[in-house]
């Protein structure tokens, strides 16, 4: 098995960004998502760059012990290249704050006791209020303010998410508490599909309970693939990249799509919806709540002191607005999509920088 961290620009900050297990990473895809990060980092106007880290593996099919001594061998690894000041790893897609603990304690053998080398462990081992639900709360966050600004209304909008992992469950929780019609969701296994909105409180306990959605007793089967074509007002991606492309771009069925995974639309496929004036929000924007609340748990570390769930929220929902408004505005005065606009807003940032 082969891993990588890469480091595209630390002109802002630290590099920052994510490590995932997964047996589609390669040294392409790690390099992608890096400098996606750099771009995340500077939109939302946080003091990092970018990074990214990935072990090509199925996690699935190791022990939770083998799991641990290829995490620890991994950080011994890249050891030379990261420190608290230079480059600080997070959860992303298969890896979680387990796996941030055993990074710290191996990080932590060598240099003493370092909370922030990083971000997204359990709390005991100073982890930050707020941070397992950011992304999928940023994204409820973002899709609020995309109702707004496209006059959908919130309560009576039917809503479909593609991915029921840390991202989809929380999105789909914030959602449905702000009063959103969930009306299909899926993970690894398939999808289920209800029109007049599934329960999505005993689904997530479900969820949570057996690992996965599949034999829950609301809802139609549908694919991962079927899920994408449902009609509804917003369409989430919350798993892996690539899944709406040129093949399948024209049978989508929804006013805006909400990227809360990273580049779930191909460039290709970009192209055309922003020609049929179907909106897509950027995934820079939409799932960048989760690299907010690692740089609030980063500073409560360097600072050694605790902030509570309320300060950590009301803080993350000031940085997503505020990104949302500058995305909006630099939409509107380049008369672009929010994609472009996005980039504008944090290229600029690193250029002046
Ligand atoms: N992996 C997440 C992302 O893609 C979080 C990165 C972080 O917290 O550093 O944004």
């Amino acid at each position: 098995m082969i891993g990588f961290r890469v480091q595209h620009n630390n002109t802002s900050g630290p590099f920052k960004g994510g490590i995932r297990y997964h047996e589609h990473v390669d040294i392409d895809e790690v390099r992608s998502l890096a400098t996606l990060m750099t771009w995340k980092t500077s939109l939302l106007d946080i003091p990092y760059g970018g990074g990214k880290g990935g072990i090509g593996v199925d996690p699935t099919k190791f022990s939770k012990t083998e799991l641990e001594r290829m995490s620890r061998r991994f950080f011994r690894a890249i050891d030379p290249i990261i420190g608290v000041n230079v480059d600080i790893p997070a959860p992303d897609v298969n890896t979680n704050a387990q796996v941030m603990s055993w990074f710290m304690d191996e990080y932590s053998q060598i240099h003493g006791y370092s909370p922030a080398i990083v971000t997204g462990k359990p709390l005991e081992l100073g982890g930050s209020e707020g941070r397992e639900a950011a992304t999928g709360k940023g994204t409820a966050i973002i899709t609020r303010e995309s109702a707004g600004k496209w006059d959908i209304d919130l309560q009576d909008s039917k809503i479909v998410i593609q991915g029921f992992g840390n991202v989809g469950s929380y999105a789909a929780k914030f959602l449905h508490e702000y009063g959103c019609k969930i009306i299909a969701v899926s993970d690894v296994t398939g999808g289920l599909f209800d029109p007049d909105g599934l329960d999505i409180t005993s689904l997530i306990e479900y969820n949570n309970k057996n690992g996965t959605i599949k034999g829950f007793s609301q809802g139609d089967l549908v694919s991962n693939e079927d899920i994408l074509n449902i009609e509804c007002d917003f369409l989430i991606p919350a798993a892996l990249g690539g899944v709406i492309h040129k093949m399948n771009v024209e049978k989508l069925n929804c006013r805006v799509i909400i990227e809360a995974a990273n580049g779930p639309v191909t460039p290709p496929a970009d192209d055309i919806l922003f020609k049929k004036g179907v909106y897509v929000v950027p995934d820079i924007l939409t799932n960048a709540g989760g690299v907010t609340v690692s740089y609030f748990e980063w500073v409560q570390n360097l600072q050694q002191f605790q902030w509570t769930e309320e300060e950590v929220n009301d803080k993350l929902e000031n940085k997503m607005v505020a990104a949302f408004n500058e995305v909006s505005s630099m939409m509107k005065s380049k008369k672009t999509s929010m994609r472009m606009a996005a980039f504008a807003v944090a290229i600029d940032r690193v250029a002046k920088s």
